[in-house]
């Protein structure tokens, strides 16, 4: 079969001829129904020691093709969301710990990371009944693509800043994670809701997800504009997803003592993650930072689709660019990655 990927890491991607996967009792073979490219795969494959010929994607919607001798809940012809984090529920990490690093850190995501991706004729995924959900009536395709990934993630950056009522909020970037994490925010009961960001087309969706302000990163220091237009008060969270460390500084200057800096964004910078010293309070300042992996499984899926189909949120407003074909995700996959200036999110249609 043929598949999109990372041809030699940090360098090259293009077309790889592959084996159909084989499968394990419990898993299933699916074909993409739409996918997005997502800029986590532009990190795959310039930014991080990728396997070669690694088949790129982790957000689709697919029409199972085969399934194993013990799966019971889907049968061939189900349509299924797929999220980015499909774990392998069988580990006493899970017990331990966050299912997204079930079997190390990062193991809970296959799709692109240790498995080949969702580019491709065919892909696997491993523990069908634990880690799909059928895309209910009322969901659109647009719709139920991006809740595997961008939704998971942007909600995610909300719960990990466990955001409240009234509570004071920043979301550095708002590309498609960071618009999630605007609205996810803003269900969850935001007061003021600061969004950085400059592409007009995200600074628009970001007000009509819930942002109060728009705040443009070339136009000063990012936690100098908050303090001003909070009345010189820091702030509860900022949640990063753009930027890169320069977020993390900003970060810390506008969050209070005892506030919350979430990272939900790939940090690649290999020299390394830096706190400020006089922000962080000499280390002292009761300031948490914390990150994380989107989560996935099945009973994610089905709520994050609960919730589009009570018309809660409507997050295929982000798609922007539309393809057709597999050939397609390669021309999807460039335009993730140079971003241009009316670009949120591509979807490629099989
Ligand atoms: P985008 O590139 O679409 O968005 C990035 C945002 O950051 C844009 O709004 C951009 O503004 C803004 N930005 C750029 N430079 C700065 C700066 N100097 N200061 C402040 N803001 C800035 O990315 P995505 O939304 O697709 O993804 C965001 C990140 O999330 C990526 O690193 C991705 O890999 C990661 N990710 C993480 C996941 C997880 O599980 N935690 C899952 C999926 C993705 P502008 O409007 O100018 O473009
Ligand atoms: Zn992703």
């Amino acid at each position: 079969m043929k598949g999109f990927g990372v041809i030699k890491p940090f360098e090259q991607v293009g077309w790889v001829q592959k084996e159909k996967p084989v499968l394990g009792p419990c898993d299933a073979l699916l074909e993409p129904v739409a996918i997005c490219p997502c800029t986590s795969d532009v990190h795959t494959a310039y930014d991080i020691p990728a396997t070669p010929n690694r088949i790129l994607g982790h957000e689709a919607v697919g029409r199972i093709v085969e399934v194993g001798r013990e799966v019971k809940d889907f049968k061939v012809g189900d349509v299924v969301a797929v999220p980015a984090v499909t774990p392998k529920w069988r580990t006493l990490d899970i017990q331990d710990s966050y299912h997204q690093h079930s079997g190390g850190l990062f193991k809970g995501m296959q799709l692109s990371s240790s498995e080949d991706g969702c580019m491709a004729e065919y892909f696997k995924v491993n523990d069908i009944d634990m880690n799909v959900a059928k895309v209910p009536d009322g969901v659109p395709l647009e719709a139920a693509v991006l809740v595997g990934d961008m939704m998971t993630t942007g909600f995610h950056g909300a719960e990990l800043g466990n955001v409240g009522f009234g509570d004071s909020v920043c979301v550095i970037g708002i590309g498609p994670v960071g618009l999630m994490a605007v609205a996810g925010c803003a269900l969850r009961g935001a007061g003021k809701l600061y969004a950085v960001g400059s592409r007009p087309v995200c600074c628009e969706l970001a007000q009509e997800y819930g942002a109060t302000e728009i705040i443009d990163y070339k136009n000063g220091p990012i936690a100098e504009q908050v303090l001003k237009l909070n009345g010189g008060r820091q702030i509860d969270v900022a949640i990063i997803a753009g930027g890169g460390t320069g977020s993390i500084e900003e970060a810390y200057n506008m969050v209070r003592p005892g506030g919350t800096i979430v990272n939900i964004e790939v940090q690649s910078d290999t020299n390394g993650l830096v706190i400020p010293t006089y922000a962080s309070g000499f280390g002292l300042a009761h300031k948490t930072f914390v990150g994380g992996l989107c989560p996935g499984g099945r009973r994610r899926m089905e709520r994050l689709m609960d919730m589009i189909l009570e018309g809660r949120i409507n997050p295929s407003k982000m798609i922007t660019h539309k393809f057709y074909g597999l050939d397609a995700c390669e021309d999807a996959f460039y335009l993730m990655r140079d971003k241009p200036k009316d670009l949120i999110k591509p979807i490629v249609y099989f």
